[in-house]
């Protein structure tokens, strides 16, 4: 009878890393927030009992992706190479492009109808904080992670992969997961005008979705919905008003363009 195997002791080190880091980075988010003159991108009060809500929701979802991670790995689904500085940076740049395509579809899809269900839980904070970036569904969860290393194991057959640059993807989603709920936008007036402001989101692009409820479906680059045609025509407007410290007043607010 074989001897059961268990994870070595880096790989239970990355599955605890991953099942705890994102309360320290949206603890520290929120923190900033409350202690920093910071531009609001809306001036609204979110519901009284918002804030529990998100936190109760965290309790179960947080877990997700490093039970999904240890599954794959654990199992063989995932085929790991010689880890190295080149592997880990490869594999985190691949899961970083593939899960911006991935959760462009499945978050357009989560707004249709019949699959909306999975994505309401997450659409009931209309007003975003840091709490939200971490309040969804089990299920809509599940369906983000399993796509992202579905795609990565499917990868893993032809080249393989490096754990670690996918617990890096990992890290980095929850810092910029964070930071798009935060409600505070980081960034100058100028920033579109920039090579950076070309390729990458601010948070106002994502509080403007849950405001609004539909459009800005993308999740770091505008590039998906600027493809699609489903950005909110006055994205660049907000981001600009809203950095000056002229936040919205009202969800339901249009600048007219
Ligand atoms: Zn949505
Ligand atoms: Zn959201």
């Amino acid at each position: 009878m074989s001897a059961i195997a268990f994870p070595s002791p880096s790989h239970i080190a990355v599955y605890a890393t991953l099942t705890l880091a994102n309360f320290p980075f949206v603890i520290a988010i929120d923190r900033y927030a409350k202690r920093h003159a910071v531009h609001k991108v809306y001036d609204v009060t979110p519901d009284r009992k918002q804030i529990a809500r998100e936190i109760k929701n965290s309790l179960t979802t947080t877990p997700v992706h490093a039970v999904l991670l240890a599954a794959f790995v654990e199992s063989g689904a995932f085929r790991l190479g010689t880890e190295s500085v080149r592997s880990i940076l490869l594999t985190f740049l691949i899961a970083l492009a593939w899960t911006e395509i991935w959760h462009y579809a499945s978050h357009r899809a989560m707004h249709w109808k019949p699959l909306h269900f999975i994505h309401r839980e997450h659409h009931r904070s209309w007003a975003t904080g840091p709490w939200t970036s971490v309040s969804f569904s089990v299920l809509e969860k599940l369906i983000f992670s399993l796509r992202i290393l579905g795609g990565m194991a499917a990868l893993s057959r032809v080249a393989a992969v490096s754990v670690y640059g996918v617990t890096v993807y990992y890290l980095v989603y929850f810092f910029t997961n964070g930071l798009g709920h935060s409600n505070i936008e980081i960034r100058s007036s100028r920033y579109h005008d920039t090579f950076l402001g070309r390729i990458f989101n601010t948070p106002t692009f994502h509080a403007m979705h849950h405001a609004r409820y539909i459009r800005n479906y993308g999740l770091l680059t505008p590039f998906p919905d600027r493809i699609f045609g489903t950005a909110w025509a006055d994205a660049e407007q907000v981001q600009r008003r809203v950095s000056t410290g002229a936040p919205l007043r009202k969800l339901n607010e249009r600048i007219p363009c």
